[in-house]
């Protein structure tokens, strides 16, 4: 069969076109259809397919064949033979077109301004990335992203033309072909020229602001996520909103924010100091106080009691408190507030040192009978459990003796 001609080929500003079907069948249920030509994009070069209408019906998907076909996957059958006309969802290929273009101008100025080689592309329908072959610095990622920002402010042209394999060859391309025979040229003029079958736009212009978002270390390189056009006004729009928001909540100038957290976080961590040896100074109050009315059962001395509200850090405190005093067994129950349905309660248990009450057993114990999992060693031990508060110190009462 004669291989589809690809319209986007020559004219990526192509948006509607007509076609005949040449060939239709049904794969898992879908019908697909080959035409003699058509501007739908397939899948390929990591450039995601052109979604629109054709003959009426939805074209859901669109795929390159290794038979130099074009099949387009649709909501409903066409017949072969039938003359279609097709229609390509503009503002998807456009934005398609602006994230292709800018990486090839972005790929080439890291070449420019500091060697780095692209080794491999993403270009999605909500994210984009390139592998560099080497990590790259904030600066060089700036200086490139600088120069790609001329290069789209000068307005070069973006050229397509054809060139047979030997020629290829012989021609200083930036990415090589990956496929034989007659070879699909784009240039950025004088700035890049690299073996392609995708959509471009005509003029870099037409890109708008090309816009790296973040990177991180890959594989013993770089991968640079960036954004073009719209996407890259969107992504500012997204980022101004969030630091308007912070602005909001902190209450100081955009440019303090980071002071600012910096600030708070030195204070939070000071506070969090304060309050530990402000709960250790109560704690030891508050156990003078426990063990003077703490109930006398065989050996030793208990307090079983809770506090709701009281996290792990708070209840471990007060029990080596209590425990500090000779002759005392403390269990202390705890859960964080506000309680609903099914909250678990935390449990510390702890003896004084000269106490024969072995806390790891009696929470293993607490745990297999009630449900729930903790551990520790005979000193001192904790669980956490999934029944109600009363019920674990009801427990307690019955069973630490
Ligand atoms: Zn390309």
């Amino acid at each position: 069969m004669t291989p589809t001609d690809r319209l986007y080929y020559t004219d990526a500003l192509r948006t509607t076109f007509d076609a005949i079907v040449v060939s239709a069948v049904v794969v898992d249920g879908q019908p697909h259809v080959t035409l003699d030509a058509t501007a739908f994009y397939p899948s390929s070069g990591g450039q995601p397919f052109d979604t629109g209408t054709l003959g009426g019906r939805q074209v859901v998907d669109v795929r390159d064949g290794a038979d130099g076909l074009v099949a387009h996957v649709l909501d409903g059958p066409l017949d072969v033979g039938q003359a279609v006309s097709g229609v390509i969802d503009w503002p998807r290929r456009f934005d398609h077109m602006q994230q292709h273009t800018g990486q090839h101008i972005l790929s080439a100025a890291f070449e420019h301004t500091c060697g780095a080689r692209t080794e491999s592309v993403h270009l999605g329908t909500t994210s984009c990335t390139i592998d560099l072959a080497r990590e790259v610095s904030a600066r060089e990622i700036a200086a490139a992203e600088d120069r790609a920002a001329a290069v789209v402010f000068e307005d070069r042209p973006v050229r397509v033309r054809f060139v047979s394999e030997q020629e290829a060859a012989t021609l200083p391309l930036r990415k090589d072909p990956s496929r034989a025979g007659t070879i699909r040229l784009v240039e950025v003029d004088d700035f890049d020229l690299s073996a392609c079958g995708g959509t471009h736009v005509p003029s870099t212009g037409r890109v708008g602001m090309i816009a790296v978002t973040g990177w991180e270390r890959f594989k013993g390189g770089s991968r640079v996520a960036f954004a073009c056009g719209h996407r890259a006004l969107a992504e500012h729009g997204r980022l101004r909103d969030l630091v308007t928001e912070l602005v909001r909540q902190m209450t100081v100038a955009p440019a303090d924010l980071g002071s600012t957290v910096e600030r708070l976080q030195s204070e939070a961590r000071r506070h969090v100091k304060t309050i530990r040896l402000l709960r250790e100074e109560a704690a030891g109050h508050e156990a003078v106080a426990l063990v003077a009315a703490a109930e006398r059962v065989g050996t030793f001395r208990r307090v079983i009691t809770s506090r709701p509200g009281w996290e792990m850090g708070a209840l471990k405190t007060l029990a080596s408190a209590i425990v500090a005093h000779s002759g005392c067994v403390a269990v202390i129950a705890g859960h964080d507030t506000p309680v609903s349905e099914g909250t678990p309660v935390s449990l510390v248990v702890a003896r004084s040192a000269d106490v024969s009450f072995d806390s790891g057993a009696w929470v293993k114990r607490v745990t297999t009978e009630l449900g729930g999992r903790g551990g520790g060693r005979s000193e001192s031990a904790q669980g956490v459990v999934s029944v109600p508060l009363d019920k674990v110190l009801t427990f307690a009462r019955a069973t630490v003796q």
